[in-house]
């Protein structure tokens, strides 16, 4: 079974896993068994890349940490091999937790930022 598959029916595919099955556009820059790297559509600096999970099973980033740490640093190792490999390798790690909090996608993924941010943007 593979990460994907654990969407066990319990909510609609998120755009996320739409663009990972190819059933609509995206460009993935990187991918690791778990894990997947998306161009943002709507970049908010030079770099603006999204570290996803492939299971779309945790909503946000706390319930991610409490229900699978070894994922989530997963996500933060695959955002700085990508950080280093399309800027400088420093980079910012945003995780909007919350619709309050401009949370818009609930599919747990991380904002990596590079370069010079949109003003006013923290994404
Ligand atoms: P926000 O939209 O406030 O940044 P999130 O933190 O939930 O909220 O981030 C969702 C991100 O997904 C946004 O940066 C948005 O530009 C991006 N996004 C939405 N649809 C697509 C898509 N089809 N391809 C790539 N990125 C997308």
């Amino acid at each position: 079974m593979t990460a994907v598959d654990r969407l066990d029916g319990m909510s609609e595919p998120s755009i996320f896993t739409r663009i990972l099955q190819g059933e609509i556009p995206g460009t993935i820059v990187a991918e690791t068994e778990r894990v997947f790297v998306l161009q943002d559509i709507s970049p908010q600096a030079p770099v603006h890349l999204l570290v996803i999970p492939k299971t779309q099973e945790y909503r946000d980033v706390v319930e991610l940490a409490a229900g699978d740490p070894s994922l989530l640093a997963e996500m933060v190792q695959t955002a700085k091999a990508v950080a280093e490999d399309h800027a400088g390798g420093q980079f910012r790690l945003i995780f909007n937790t919350g619709a309050d909090a401009g949370q818009t996608v609930f599919h747990v993924h991380a904002h990596v930022l590079a370069g010079e941010l949109q003003e006013k943007s923290l994404v």
